[in-house]
């Protein structure tokens, strides 16, 4: 997958040379490009926003800039799913679903926001064509200073889930918040060594070798994490889709 991300820091996506996923680019998994959008500013201050219209605190990103970098960033790639990823607080919340649905596509380009945001003909503009797709995606309900910070957590959400990235792809299934089968609970508690640590132990099940007992046993504290600390997303869940889950373990 092709990840392209403009920003007015591109520093600030360095991050995404450590762990999983600056492994995921060495092993040429995910070609990531990071890009600075004063490179697309035409004065010699090298100038990105500009006062509100209308009044009001704060400045606004103008998009005569945006219109240059996006036209040349986009038109870089190839054929196939782009989809241009407008992080905003006013957006779809991000969830494990879209993540799932944006590590589909084949090309990400994400315009982080600074100030009070992005000229609103931007988003109207691309929307308005035929391609790019675009989604403007919220981390959740408070505003951050930029949109850096939600362009790390889409690269990262969506890469882990690229074949090849996350080195058991068994361990994607059962998360919390999965999709699949026994998904839209929240996982089970997870344990390791030793098998106690400040007067706790684990529970014994976990120590019993009863593979049938253990997944039972995950299940319904899944079950009843979810009810107790989300209970939302039991109710977004269809009873069938929960009867299948137990049934699979
Ligand atoms: N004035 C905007 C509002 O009230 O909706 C907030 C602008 S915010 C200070 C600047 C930038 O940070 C936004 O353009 C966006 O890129 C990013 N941002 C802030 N909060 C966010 C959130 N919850 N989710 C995604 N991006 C966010």
């Amino acid at each position: 997958m092709r990840v392209d991300v403009v920003s007015i820091f591109p520093g600030y996506l360095d991050a995404l040379d450590l762990s999983l996923v600056g492994k995921a680019r060495r092993d040429g998994v995910l070609d990531l490009r990071v890009h600075d959008l004063r490179d697309w500013t035409t004065d010699r201050h090298r100038t990105v926003d500009d006062t509100p219209f209308g009044g009001g605190a704060g400045m606004v990103m103008r998009p005569d800039v945006w219109g240059r970098a996006l036209d040349d960033v986009l038109g870089e790639g190839g054929s196939g799913r782009t989809v241009l990823v407008l992080p905003t607080p006013s957006g779809e919340r991000l969830t494990q679903r879209s993540v799932e649905d944006l590590a589909t596509a084949d090309r990400l380009v994400i315009a982080c926001g600074r100030y009070e945001g992005i000229d609103a003909r931007v988003a109207d503009h691309y929307a308005g064509a035929e391609a790019p797709e675009v989604r403007e995606i919220s981390l959740g309900d408070y505003v951050l200073n930029g949109g850096e910070v939600a362009a790390l957590v889409v690269v990262e959400a969506v890469a882990r889930l690229l074949p090849g990235v996350v080195g058991n792809p068994e361990s994607l299934v059962e998360e919390s918040h999965g999709t699949g089968s026994k998904g839209g609970l929240l996982e089970y508690p997870v344990y390791t060594k030793p098998a106690e640590w400040a007067g706790r132990p684990v529970p014994d099940v976990l120590l019993s070798g009863h593979h049938g007992k253990v997944a039972r046993w995950r299940r319904d504290q899944a079950l009843e994490r979810t009810v107790r600390r989300r209970p939302d997303l039991i109710e977004a869940l269809e009873p069938a889709e929960l009867d299948r889950g137990d049934r699979a373990v």
